[in-house]
């Protein structure tokens, strides 16, 4: 009975989730006790389409269900305003650089994914992104494959856009990220999703002359917008795509699983 000498005995587990069904499907809620809360607060994260409630830490379990079911309808109605969800597999339609590319499983493609245009007339889009049919893993290698292609167009942006100021940024990282695009470490580390390699190129582009120009100022003062203005004149067009069209880039694939 080792537990008997333990001071902090385990206590009960604490519940983390709700379900809740409406209309025939059921909704996963996810419980995140705040201090300092006041009353329940409902979310739908697009990027991730998850339900948070935010709950006053000592607000009962009940009265957690009871406020959840209460509002069964509303959850269902914002998961349904979402974006459906765009797995990678036959058929599947992607964005590469903001151009649709239909995913195909072709014979004899070995293992690695290409890219190719002009692939006839009858299709949703006139590029493909090919994969070998019997190749296994088809999800992870379009992902793999796409991470490259971010990484590869980052790490180029980058380069040319230190090499116009003069500085130098310490590494590239990319990385699956939901709350932001970019960031810029004090040391000079840059790091971005690779999701953005779905979005038209003058965004990615754009991303790095934000992230490059946090090497000269960390901050968003109007000087630091001046730099990102001078390294990137799609500034203002850039930022309005990713406020219109940047959740959607979070449909494509799988959600994070490395
Ligand atoms: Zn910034």
């Amino acid at each position: 009975m080792l537990s008997l000498f333990r001071i902090d005995a385990p206590r009960k587990r604490e519940t983390t989730h709700l379900e809740v069904s409406h209309s025939g499907e059921t909704h996963r809620v996810a419980l995140k006790r705040i201090s300092g809360a006041r009353r329940f607060t409902l979310r739908v994260r697009s990027a991730t389409r998850d339900v948070v409630l935010t709950m006053p830490l000592r607000s009962s379990l009940a009265a957690a269900r009871e406020f959840v079911e209460r509002h069964a309808a509303w959850i269902g109605a914002r998961l349904n305003r979402l974006p459906r969800p765009v797995p990678f597999e036959h058929g599947a339609v992607v964005p590469l650089r903001g151009v649709n590319h239909i995913v195909l499983l072709v014979p004899g493609a070995r293992g690695n994914v290409s890219a190719r245009s002009g692939i006839g007339m009858n299709l949703e889009a006139e590029h493909a992104l090919c994969v070998a049919c019997d190749s296994p893993h088809v999800s992870r290698r379009i992902r793999d494959f796409l991470r490259r292609e971010a990484r590869g167009d980052l790490e180029l942006a980058v380069k040319r856009h230190t090499a116009a100021i003069g500085v130098a940024a310490r590494r590239v990282t990319v990385r699956d990220t939901v709350s932001r695009w970019g960031s810029c470490s004090a040391s000079g580390a840059l790091s971005f999703s690779w999701r953005l390699i779905f979005a038209p190129a003058f965004v990615l582009d754009y991303l790095a002359a934000h992230e490059v120009a946090h090497l000269v100022h960390l901050n968003h003062s109007p000087k630091f917008w001046a730099l990102t203005q001078k390294l990137s004149p799609d500034t203002d067009r850039a930022e309005a795509w990713l406020k219109t069209h940047g959740a959607s880039l979070h449909r494509f694939g799988s959600a994070e699983t490395d």
